[in-house]
C-alpha cells in the first residue's frame, strides 16, 4: 500500500519506525519486540538506512522481513550519501523487485569524519533531487515519503529558507511529510501552520519518540538538533538513577503529546521506537489504539 493510499483512506495512519540491529542478540530481539508491535496493525513499518550509507543491504532485508514474517507494509529508508546516480537507481531496482513500496528519500548527513555533507561524483546533493530522480526513473511505482523539522534543519540558515527547501521536496513529487522528533506540541503546530500557509498539502505527520532513558534522549537531541523543554529535562535529570522513573516521565509525555496531536487533527504519528516495544505500547494503549483481536 502506497502512501497516497494510506492517508486517502481515513484511517489513523500509525507509523512504526526501526533500524537494522548491528548483532544477533539484536535482532532476535527486535523480532520479539516486533512481534508485539505488529499487534497494533500500523499502516506500515520503516526501516531506516545506515548513518553515513551503511546497513545499504540490511534496511532491505529486514523490509524483506517485515513484509514476509510479520505480514506488514515495509517503507525503506534511502538517503543519497556515498552513491552515483547509477548505485541509488541499482538500489531502487533492487528495492521494487523485493515489493518495497514506499521509500522514505532522505539526503542523510555526512558520513564519520567528515564536518558536512558533500555529494559524492555523480551522486545528488538534496534529497529534492533525490525524490526527482524517483519519479523520473520510477515514475508512480514508489510511494515517497520526506523529512520535516518543525524546529528548523540545523544546518538551515533559517526557518523560511528551510520550509522552502522543504517545499521543493514536495513540488518534487513526495506524498507525505514526515517529521523530526519533537518534544514541543507548540512547535510542531506553529510550523503546521506556516506549512499550510506555504501552500504544501500533502499530509503533515509528526514524529515522536518515547523517552526510555535520559542519557540516551540527551544523546539524541544534542545529535538531531530537537529542543529538549526545560522543564522536562529537569524531571528526569531529577531521576536520572532510576531508569524506571525515566520510562514513566517518558511515556506519560508521549501520551500528552500524542493526544494532543490527534484531537488536534494529525492524520497520523510516526514513532521512533529505537527497536523497543514497552514505551510505545504503553503509549498506544493509552491512546486507545487497540491491538487487532482484542
Ligand atoms: P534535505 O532535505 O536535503 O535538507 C538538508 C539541508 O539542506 C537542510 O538544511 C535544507 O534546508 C537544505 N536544503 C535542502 N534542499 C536544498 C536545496 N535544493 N538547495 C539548498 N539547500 C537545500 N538519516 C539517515 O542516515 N538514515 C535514515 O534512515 C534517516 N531517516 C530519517 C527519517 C526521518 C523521518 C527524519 C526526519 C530524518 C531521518 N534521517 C535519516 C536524518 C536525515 O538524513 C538528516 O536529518 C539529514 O541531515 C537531512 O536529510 P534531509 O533528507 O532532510 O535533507
Amino acid at each position: 500500500m502506497q502512501l497516497n493510499d494510506i492517508f486517502s483512506s481515513g484511517q489513523f495512519g500509525l507509523s512504526i519506525e526501526i533500524f537494522p540491529p548491528k548483532t544477533e542478540k539484536g535482532e532476535d530481539a527486535l523480532a520479539k519486540n516486533l512481534t508485539r508491535l505488529v499487534r497494533y496493525q500500523p499502516a506500515f513499518i520503516s526501516c531506516t538506512y545506515g548513518a553515513g550509507g551503511t546497513t545499504q543491504d540490511k534496511t532491505l532485508d529486514w523490509c524483506d522481513r517485515l513484509q514476509g514474517e510479520f505480514k506488514q507494509h515495509a517503507t525503506a529508508h534511502f538517503t543519497c550519501v556515498g552513491s552515483t546516480r547509477e548505485q541509488l537507481i541499482d538500489w531502487l531496482n533492487r528495492a521494487k523487485d523485493r515489493g518495497v513500496q514506499n521509500i522514505m528519500a532522505l539526503r542523510g548527513d555526512a558520513p564519520e569524519g567528515q564536518d558536512s555533507f558533500q555529494a559524492v561524483e555523480g551522486g545528488l546533493s538534496y534529497a529534492n533531487e533525490l525524490v526527482t530522480l524517483i519519479r523520473d526513473e520510477f515514475g508512480d511505482q514508489f510511494g515517497i515519503g520526506v523529512a520535516g523539522y518543525p524546529e528548523k534543519h540545523q544546518e538551515a540558515p533559517d526557518e523560511e529558507t528551510d520550509l522552502a527547501n522543504l517545499k521543493r521536496k514536495v513540488d518534487s513529487g513526495a506524498d507525505a511529510v514526515f517529521t523530526q522528533l519533537f518534544f514541543n506540541n507548540e512547535n510542531f503546530f506553529r510550523f503546521r501552520d506556516r506549512y499550510q500557509q506555504a501552500g504544501i498539502t500533502v499530509p503533515l505527520i509528526p514524529g515522536i519518540m518515547p523517552i526510555t532513558g535520559f542519557a540516551r534522549i540527551k544523546r539524541i537531541t544534542a545529535m538531531c538538533g530537537a529542543v529538549f523543554p526545560e522543564e522536562l529535562y529537569q524531571k528526569l535529570e531529577a531521576v536520572q538513577e532510576d531508569d524506571e522513573a525515566q520510562l514513566e516521565i517518558g511515556v506519560e509525555h508521549a501520551i500528552n503529546q500524542c493526544r494532543e496531536l490527534m484531537e488536534q487533527g494529525a492524520p497520523g504519528i510516526h514513532f521512533y521506537v529505537l527497536n523497543k516495544s514497552e514505551a510505545c505500547e504503553r503509549i498506544l494503549d493509552a491512546l486507545d489504539i487497540q491491538p487487532a483481536g482484542v
